[in-house]
């Protein structure tokens, strides 16, 4: 038999890192759902470089199930390299990803299966409701999502997130996408394909502590930003022509007082204002430029993703059962 014909129809990539009091729960829900909908599947974790008992919990769960697959990354890569790293690997017709504190209800599933079975590519989880998280993280995902959508020339769904079921050639898209700095919601839409939302309630996250900070989401931002649009580079263009035309006025403004008055004050302060100021446009816009050179040093030395340190491919897909 070749590959494919051993290959599930559904694969379900979970990234995990340090989720060891939810796993247990979000697995039995899980299976629960996949059971009812009646295709071959596997059940992928990818290890993010868990350092409390969840690798333990993984590897007895590939023994115990034959549809459960494991790849234990060589370390903490970060959710959006798992997940490239579950695609690499996902071997079903359709990928779903979904997160392991349950804050994506697998209930869902069927509806997702069913518009891939009605022929959409990229089916997306759109939450409706945020329960259990503040309103400071409410409002700067609402402000970020408008935001990004303004600036980025594409279309990334609001209120969306990475609980998705992508079709094999959306999958195969994303995977010839090779770069470092990955804003992944950002790619699914780049890619293109047929998609449709899926309203669901997003609830609060079981147990365990959430991996993202205000530090790592302003980072998250600002790689989306920077990886999707220019437009930071144009804005410190604009804003220093708007600075120096202003700069220009005031010369003109200041040549005409001294022709007529003299010069009785010497312009220390006037001086150090216009100096400072310069000074500190010169260095946002030096910055900006930094952000994206950055990026460009981190692309260029062409380093894999990630490195695996140990994979056990589901009993399943390798057709033993
Ligand atoms: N995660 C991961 N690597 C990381 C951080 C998180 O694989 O470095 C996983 C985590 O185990 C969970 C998912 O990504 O399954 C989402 O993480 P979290 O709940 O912390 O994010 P949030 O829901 O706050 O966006
Ligand atoms: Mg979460």
């Amino acid at each position: 038999m070749s590959d494919a014909q051993l290959a599930p129809v559904l694969s379900v990539v979970v990234p995990v890192c340090n989720e060891i009091e939810v796993l247990a729960e979000f697995h039995r829900r899980l299976t629960e759902v996949l059971r009812s909908c009646g295709v071959t599947h596997e059940v992928l974790y990818i290890n993010d470089g868990s350092t409390d008992g969840s690798l333990a919990w993984m590897q007895a769960a590939c023994g115990q199930d034959a549809n459960v697959a494991l790849l234990d990354l060589s370390r903490n890569f970060g959710k959006e390299i798992a997940m490239a790293a579950g695609f690499d690997h996902a071997r079903g017709e359709a990928v779903i990803v979904i997160d392991a504190d349950l804050q994506d209800p697998p209930e869902l599933i069927p509806q997702l299966l069913a518009l891939w079975r009605a022929g959409y590519d990229n089916v997306y989880a759109h939450r409706r409701l945020r329960e259990g998280e503040t309103w400071l993280k409410k409002i700067s995902a609402a402000w970020f999502y408008r935001l990004i959508r303004k600036l980025a020339q594409v279309e990334i769904p609001l209120d969306s997130g990475d609980y998705r079921l992508l079709s094999r050639r959306a999958v195969e898209a994303l995977r010839a996408l090779r770069e470092q700095h990955r804003f992944t919601k950002g790619l699914f839409a780049w890619i293109g394909f047929p998609s449709i939302a899926v309203p669901y309630d997003r609830e609060p996250r079981m147990a365990g502590q959430a991996k993202f900070n205000y530090w790592t989401l302003w980072n998250f931002a600002l790689e989306g930003i920077t990886s999707f649009s220019i437009a930071p580079l144009r804005l410190a263009t604009y804003f220093g022509l708007l600075v120096a035309l202003l700069a220009f006025v005031a010369m003109g403004f200041l040549i005409a007082k001294t022709l007529l008055y003299g010069d009785p004050v010497k312009g220390y302060p006037s001086l150090m204002c216009v100096i400072l100021f310069l000074g500190g446009i010169q260095l946002t816009a030096l910055g900006m430029l930094g952000e994206y050179i950055g990026r460009m040093f981190n692309e260029t030395k062409g380093r894999p993703l990630y490195f695996i340190k140990q994979y056990l491919p589901s009993r399943t897909a390798r057709g033993c059962e």
